[in-house]
């Protein structure tokens, strides 16, 4: 089997997860040995799932480090929310170069706008990226664009943490309006 590395980025609600899970459904129908694996501190929807609006769930092993994956022999391995991942990318790197396939998502940014933990190393060695977006909560039909941000509606300015009732997603020009807004009211 040929190795590869690929990468589904966005902001919240933009249905990263979903995208894992018909990964691992595809895996299974191939016939191909399948994990998935998301961090300890994702505690959303229960400690072992990943777990999808509009796509279900599947079942998930707690890592809290990349490296923990290379104790695991499958064909193929899918992690969510890698953001919250601590250790070294080139795990995964070495791991494709032996044959082993990736299927990942994680969110791009933070709240603030700003490259979000290992994701940017991540996407240096992906095969493949896809960007995906959300709706964004803000536009109306005349504006009609797409969210690429997740904004933070608390006080205090700080990442994504758990949970998703106090983020909304939103377009570039609507991030921008809200986040200077915000900075006004500080
Ligand atoms: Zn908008």
């Amino acid at each position: 089997m040929k190795g590869k590395i690929v990468v589904y980025a966005g902001p919240m609600f933009s249905e990263k997860s979903a995208e894992l899970i018909t990964a691992y459904g595809r895996a299974q129908i191939a016939h191909r040995s399948v994990l998935a694996f998301k961090p300890q501190m994702d505690s959303r929807f229960g400690q072992d799932v990943i777990r999808s609006r509009k796509n279900g769930e599947i079942p998930a092993i707690n890592i809290s480090s990349v490296g923990e994956i290379a104790n695991y022999d499958v064909d193929v391995y899918i992690i969510d929310e890698f953001q919250f991942l601590t250790g070294d990318v080139m795990v995964i790197d070495d791991m494709a170069n032996k044959g082993k396939k990736f299927f990942i998502a994680g969110l791009d940014k933070t709240a603030e706008g700003k490259p979000f933990g290992l994701m940017p190393e991540l996407l240096a060695i992906a095969d493949e990226v896809k960007k995906l977006t959300a709706v964004c909560v803000d536009c109306d039909k005349n504006d009609d664009d797409e969210a690429i941000n997740s904004f933070y509606l608390g006080q205090k300015d700080k990442d994504i943490v758990i949970g998703n009732n106090e983020y909304i997603p939103l377009c570039r020009k609507h991030w921008l309006a809200r986040m200077n807004a915000k900075k006004k009211e500080d």
